[in-house]
């Protein structure tokens, strides 16, 4: 049987943390399904077709990665993508709180969901996407933090 699972999130943009917490659940599972959420409601930086494009050029080389966008309920998608198990990172006691909260909710509409945690590794224990954005913003310098491709579109949103 083949085990396939999403890891969805807003990846706005895809970080080194995020990727991180892919390669960890690609070396795990037969499938992972990176799911992007349209999160219309957080005004990102990037469009969804932005940050689909830039996390499908940051796992290129991992085989068994694919990236897809979803509009609505996380449960619908997973639902759609017949998964039964949803991975999640899990960085300090504040995403434990958040992420626990999260998972009760889902169970409510789909109890066969197990969700995994991961941690990464410690350097990026404190890396988000927020973070990354507000560096960009004020000229901060963000290469080490997020793969080169996101660097490069990073920079030209910032310049427009
Ligand atoms: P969301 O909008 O669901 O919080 P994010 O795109 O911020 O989406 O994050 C997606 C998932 O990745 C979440 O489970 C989050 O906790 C996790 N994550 C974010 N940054 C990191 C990181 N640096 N290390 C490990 N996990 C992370």
């Amino acid at each position: 049987m083949i085990k396939k699972v999403i890891y969805p999130g807003t990846f706005d943009p895809l970080t080194n943390g995020h990727l991180d917490i892919i390669q960890r659940s690609a070396a795990m599972f037969d499938h992972v399904v990176v799911g992007i959420a349209a999160s219309p409601s957080k005004n990102t930086m990037f469009t969804l077709d932005e940050r689909v494009a830039l996390a499908g050029q940051a796992t290129q080389h991992l085989s068994n990665v694919s990236v897809q966008g979803f509009s609505g309920l996380l449960i619908d998608f997973v639902k759609q993508e017949k998964v039964d198990i949803l991975i999640r990172g899990l960085r300090t006691t504040i995403d434990f709180e958040y992420e626990f909260g999260l998972t009760n909710m889902y169970r409510r509409f789909a109890p066969k969901l197990e969700s995994i945690f991961l941690t990464p590794t410690e350097e990026y224990m404190f890396l988000s996407s927020s973070i990354v954005r507000e560096v960009a913003i004020h000229g901060g310098e963000i290469s080490e933090f997020v793969p080169p491709a996101v660097a490069k579109a990073i920079a030209q949103k910032v310049k427009s």
